[in-house]
């Protein structure tokens, strides 16, 4: 077993390499999972992938919520619950206009996009244990509790917002970056879009606590504005670094922000929704932000769509009200 602080060498020692080999961040791949390198699971445990090869939408006619389904809320999303479109935005966890769909969804497209861009980051060992994975995780946040490198947010902050969860997860979430409720209590996804994406969680048949969640920035952006290209890529050592001890299976970006980062990518989220990308053996799946839900309620019914998508690839049918898998 690999001690944590062999972990917190062979980590240091990765990101030394290369910085060495004149990179700014470290490699990672963004490549459509249809990829014929798609990587088995992690840890041995966990069941194979789905195939990958399905129509793009799964039924839109009912839920496993009986009450609520698609015929009886607007926006046909399962954790449809009875608030006035756009009333406390002012409350409204950070997402810039960069995080509304820039385009409606279209069939989906399984061309080669976003394109290669980097190779894999360098993973904890699939044997890693649980503990394991919380100590890199730790060094890390210790990292970022001390980061100056972005003077404005780190002179603004209330709290760094690293990121919870299992460090074992095999799902992660990635939003954007903290907003106000975030930065005061310092975890992600609190406040309105917090409760909303706990409901929708609820709704996929999983419990927060076993999804690891996390944002592109670990800094408020004052007035909740766009983060800068710049301040993206400054944090993203920290974000590859978690993705490297947590090594999960699934990863949902929430919004454009997270989906064009951790991709690589200009394309808008509506282009990006209902495929499937690879980063490092992580599946990966793109959605609007539960900000933008909150904004434009009907929007709810796209998401949803999409977490049928995606949790029909881990073997569960949200259509049919029952598992058929994990
Ligand atoms: S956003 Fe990230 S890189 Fe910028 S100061 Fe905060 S922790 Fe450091």
């Amino acid at each position: 077993m690999t001690s944590p602080n062999e972990l917190r060498r062979l980590i240091r020692q990765t990101l030394e390499m290369y910085r060495g080999m004149g990179l700014e961040q470290i490699p990672h791949v963004a490549v459509p999972v249809d990829s014929p390198a798609a990587a088995p699971p992690r840890g041995g445990g966990r069941e194979p992938a789905a195939p990958l090869n399905r129509p793009r939408a799964m039924p839109t006619g009912s839920n496993s919520l009986g009450s609520n389904s698609l015929g009886s809320n607007p926006s046909g999303a399962p954790w449809e619950r009875p608030f006035k479109p756009g009333a406390g935005v002012a409350e409204t966890p950070a997402v810039s206009p960069s995080s509304a769909p820039l385009a409606s969804a279209e069939p989906a497209v399984l061309s080669p996009t976003p394109k290669v861009v980097r190779p894999a980051p360098t993973s904890l060992p699939v044997q890693a244990t649980r503990e394991e994975r919380a100590s890199a995780l730790a060094v890390l946040q210790q990292g970022v509790v001390n980061c100056q490198r972005c003077p404005e947010l780190a002179s603004t902050r209330t709290k760094t917002v690293f990121g919870v969860g299992d460090p074992g997860a095999k799902i992660l979430f990635l939003g954007e970056a903290p907003g106000a409720d975030e930065d005061a209590q310092g975890e992600p996804f609190v406040g309105r879009a917090g409760q909303l994406l706990n409901d929708i969680i609820t709704a996929c048949r999983l419990k927060r606590e076993e999804i690891y969640i996390c944002n592109v920035l670990k800094c408020r952006p004052p007035g909740n504005r766009t983060p800068l290209e710049g301040e993206c890529s400054n944090c993203r050592e920290f974000l590859d670094g978690q993705l490297a001890a947590i090594d999960p299976e699934y990863i949902v970006c929430w919004g454009t922000t997270a989906a064009q980062n951790l991709l690589q990518t200009k394309q808008p989220i509506g282009k990006l929704r209902q495929q499937f990308f690879r980063q490092g053996r992580a599946k990966v799946v793109c959605t609007y932000h539960p900000s933008y839900l909150l904004r434009n309620p009907p929007a709810k019914k796209e998401v949803w769509e999409d977490m049928k998508f995606w949790r029909q690839e881990m073997g569960v049918d949200l259509s049919q009200g029952k598992k058929s898998g994990s």
